[in-house]
């Protein structure tokens, strides 16, 4: 495989190690005696995806289940990167890189010039029930709050519906700060609306921020059209003038397993096993705050609230970045999840509640309900755009800015490059396309070696077979086979703290 015309140096190995963390840890003791324990006491099967996660992220970072090695062409210097799960539910590592990724690109590529505003609008306990369990519904959701917004900027501008368009990207949130279930909607809205000149050129005309009034006015009428489109739907129903969820069908597994697991995420329950419906225990470390006064340009009515006060100028693209981040920021984050002495898991909130909350404290078999709540769907998008910033808009090639180009382009030409050299290294028995090589890892900066910052990386090899990756790994002195993944205890299904 040691091909190159210059001698390698010796393989350099930096990364972090997963299988370290508490994390890594709690779900590699408990996630199949989780699986097995709920099968056991709803007599249903967890959803594939769900399992397939749990997979997923165990084999997450960990070179001993295959890697690419990459090499500079100035100086020799290797490295090994492995494969990562990429999944979207609750691995810390792979989230963390795709808000780094998401940032980017929305503020290189997607996000025009002109000031932003972020409309957050958090629903009722039952309709994150609603929307946890029919996730497609999030998509009328959004139309009905993308045109009151729209609306709304025309006639700060004057301007009639078919004279201006508005643009936006909205971020789905499924989670709060304890990584609880909590389903809610970033819409970072363009400040205005795009007006076409004569010429056909898109002229940007900024709208007023909303005052407080016209706030409760929007959330009025969003709730309004939110209601009328559910029941229309079907999903709510209307009786004696009380308006309830319709009875979920009961068929499936999905309602005897997901749902219950979804509800209790949402209200901070414990959705099976002996203390089923009770309320997760809190500990209280920090002073409770003074219930502050009313936010400014924030509605609440009935359990909906729309917040609109962060607005961003049209240059300050850092501060875009940082909100950028931290609406698309991960459930977890290794740090946030400890265990005490006594072997229960507690998850560090953010930042302490206003009653002076700052752990959550659970048994590692009800810390798992909560991280497979967090799992969302499979292609199910969580950042959607709306009009000129729509894939589709006729606008958006001219308003959208030509940041740097992508990286994704570099590491595929490399991988080109390289697929001959790699070809005897993959070949038989399982095959696995390049195309779905890299899909399993993120984009890397393949132009600047970490080891001389002059040179290029390129792929030389996919490591995939366990005899090789054996050789490899041992040959560096890094342990060769993978952790194991814990079995479900079989006997006496009962709850071990
Ligand atoms: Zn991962
Ligand atoms: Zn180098």
């Amino acid at each position: 495989m040691r091909g190159a015309a210059r001698p390698p140096r010796p393989l350099h190995y930096e990364r972090h190690r997963p299988e370290q963390t508490t994390l890594y840890r709690l779900v590699q003791q408990h996630a199949a005696h989780f699986i097995a324990h709920t099968a056991a006491s709803t007599g249903a099967e967890l959803p594939r995806f769900i399992k397939d996660e749990f997979d997923a992220f165990l084999e997450c970072g960990i070179l001993a289940h295959g890697f690419l090695r990459l090499r500079c062409g100035e100086c020799g210097h290797d490295k090994l990167l492995a494969f990562s799960c990429k999944r979207r539910g609750f691995c810390p590592s792979c989230g963390a890189r795709r808000m780094s990724q998401t940032a980017a690109h929305l503020v290189d590529h997607v996000i025009p010039h002109v000031p932003v505003r972020q409309w957050v609008l958090s629903l009722p306990i039952p309709l994150r029930v609603l929307l946890a369990a029919q996730p497609e519904l999030v998509t009328p959701v959004l139309q009905v709050v993308q045109r009151v917004v729209e609306r709304h900027l025309l006639g700060h501008t004057g301007l009639k519906s078919d004279e201006g368009q508005g643009g936006a990207v909205t971020l789905i949130q499924r989670f709060g700060s304890a990584a609880n279930l909590n389903i809610h909607l970033h819409c970072l809205v363009l400040d205005g609306v795009y007006r076409c000149g004569a010429d056909g050129a898109p002229s940007f005309v900024e709208a007023d921020a909303p005052t407080d009034e016209e706030l409760h006015v929007l959330l009025r009428s969003v709730i309004a059209r939110l209601m009328k489109m559910l029941m229309r739907l079907g999903v709510l129903v209307e009786d004696m003038g009380q308006i309830y969820l319709a009875e979920p069908d009961t068929e499936g597994e999905e309602s005897r397993t997901l749902r219950p697991l979804q509800a209790a995420a949402i209200t901070y329950r414990i959705a099976f096993g002996p203390r089923a419906g009770q309320k997760v225990l809190t500990l209280r470390g920090a002073m409770p705050r003074e219930d502050r006064a009313r936010q400014p340009q924030c509605a609440d009515i009935d359990g909906f609230s729309l917040h609109a006060a962060v607005r961003v100028q049209a240059h300050d693209r850092k501060r875009l970045e940082q909100l950028c981040r931290y609406i698309t920021r991960p459930a977890l984050s290794d740090e946030r999840v400890q265990l005490n002495a006594a072997g229960q898991v507690e998850l560090k909130l953010k930042t302490p509640w206003r009653d002076g909350t700052t752990h959550l404290v659970m048994s590692p078999l009800e810390f798992m309900q909560r991280l497979a709540a967090l799992v969302p769907r499979p292609r199910l998008h969580l950042i959607r755009y709306h009009g000129v910033l729509a894939p589709n808009a006729k606008l958006r090639a001219q308003v959208v800015p030509q940041g740097p180009p992508a990286q994704a382009p570099a590491a595929t030409e490399a991988a080109a490059a390289a697929a001959c050299e790699v070809e005897p290294v993959q070949a038989r028995p399982h095959r696995i396309s390049w195309a779905r090589l890299l899909k399993r890892i993120f984009d890397i900066d393949m132009q600047h070696c970490p080891h001389c910052g002059a040179g290029e990386l390129k792929i030389i090899a996919a490591i995939l077979e366990r005899p090789v990756i054996e050789k490899i790994l041992s040959h560096l002195g890094l342990d060769p086979q993978p952790p194991p993944k814990g079995r479900a205890r079989e006997a006496g299904l009962h709850f071990v703290a």
